[in-house]
């Protein structure tokens, strides 16, 4: 008899965002004559930038003649995309990455889930709460958890994040394995300082641990302080993985382009204590199931580091971090404690309530979506996310309506 994985049966019945819109959708059916601008699901809404739209057309000619046609391609990335990733990501900032410890992929989302595949069954984990969800269920689909008990699973080390530690963890007093960070963050829009990320680089090391580090929203950072890579911190080579994407860096969303930073002096231990590369393991796993990105759209996210495309994707930032100015004004308007929207496009609305209560006071009074903070964990709850991606006329639409609403 064909049986299924049991794990799957401990996660929640849905993915937040499915949740959502559903609740969206009754309510747009319930009331068809109502607009809903959506502020929720961290969707970028602005165009490609120009230099990515071009090369998207010349990399589709190219293929289109028998010449420059192309096949497969290496399942790590074309060479031209890694070295331009490697220049202007880490070697312009001063860390020590090298080409080919980059696996390019067509999402973080896949490289976060994945990732955990290359490790034991058994190791320890340290999540942050709140947190993007797919590092906690990706855990849970692999067994590594006991059951969900009060909103937390059994065999986490849960980091809380909240307005005592400025929403940036502190280390655990306890030993783990496997550390998920995220910054500037998501949901919160946190940022960590040097000092933060250097205990973090201390802790993974004292404890033989591997950091996995989503810089995902690294584009966002205007506080020259702020490091846009874990490999700013000295030692983070050999305890740290990063993920980066071009979804909010360039609007990528739905043309799909990221990777992954192995460096090649990380690594993990066997059952007999031997230490092993972690490149080597990924590179076996990523070569197995997965057959590359497709050519135009590695032209297209190289476009970004031209000289062209540099200003193109930074007023493409700016615009959005524009939006989350305007929204963290009103938000103070409104007396509503605020972090986030100055180095990440997530504003972290504290609303002193249930956080569902206030998706649905927002979404049937003023006909706008947020996303509530529970759906992100136990220490949500209390909290709203409102994202800055969309067009400028909507943000200032809602946050009309919002104020309206809130009176
Ligand atoms: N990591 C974080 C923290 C995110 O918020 C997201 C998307 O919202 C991703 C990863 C996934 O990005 P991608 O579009 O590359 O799959």
């Amino acid at each position: 008899m064909i049986r299924i994985n049991e794990n799957f049966t401990k996660l929640k019945a849905s993915y937040l965002f499915s949740d959502i819109a559903k609740r969206v959708a009754a309510f747009q059916q319930a009331n068809p004559e109502r607009s809903i601008i959506r502020l929720g699901i961290g969707d970028v809404t602005e165009p490609l930038p120009p230099v990515c739209v071009e090369a998207l057309h010349a990399g589709a000619d190219e293929l289109s003649r028998r010449a420059s046609f192309k096949g497969y391609g290496p399942e790590q990335g074309y060479a031209f995309l890694r070295e331009a990733i490697a220049q202007h990501d880490f070697q312009a900032r001063g860390c020590k990455i090298e080409p080919d410890e980059i696996f390019v992929s067509d999402g973080s989302k896949c490289d976060c889930g994945n990732i955990q595949e290359i490790f034991s069954a058994d190791i320890r984990l340290a999540i942050p709460d709140p947190v993007y969800p797919v590092y906690v269920d990706t855990n849970v689909m692999a067994g590594r958890t006991g059951a969900n008990v009060d909103g937390r699973y059994a065999g986490i080390t849960y980091l809380e994040s909240n307005a005592a530690n400025g929403y940036v963890p502190a280390v655990p007093a306890v030993a783990t394995d496997l550390i998920y960070l995220c910054f500037p963050n998501n949901p919160t829009g946190a940022v960590a300082t040097k000092a933060q990320l250097a205990a973090w680089v201390d802790y993974a090391k004292r404890h033989q641990a591997i950091i996995l580090f989503d810089a995902a929203y690294e584009a966002y950072i205007r506080n020259p302080e702020i490091p846009h890579s874990i490999y700013e911190i000295e030692g983070a080579r050999d305890v740290a993985i990063e993920f980066r994407s071009f979804s909010k860096t360039a609007g990528f969303t739905g043309t799909r382009c990221a990777y992954i930073v192995i460096p090649k002096t990380l690594v993990a231990y066997d059952a007999q204590g031997r230490p092993t590369p972690i490149h080597a393991l990924w590179n076996r796993r990523h070569t197995t199931k997965f057959n590359g990105v497709s050519y135009p759209v590695q032209k297209a996210a190289a476009a970004i580091y031209s000289d062209a495309g540099k200003p193109q994707i930074r007023a493409m930032t700016d615009y959005y971090l524009g939006n989350a100015k305007l929204i963290r004004e009103a938000v103070a308007k409104l007396g509503l404690p605020c972090v986030g929207g100055d180095n990440s496009p997530y504003i972290w609305v504290n609303v002193g309530r249930d956080s569902w209560e206030f998706f649905d006071l927002l979404l049937t009074k003023a006909g706008v979506v947020c996303t509530p903070g529970a759906g992100f964990g136990k220490c949500g709850e209390g909290h709203v996310r409102i994202s800055s991606f969309n067009s400028r006329e909507n943000v200032i639409a809602a946050l009309e309506r919002i104020a309206a609403a809130l009176k």
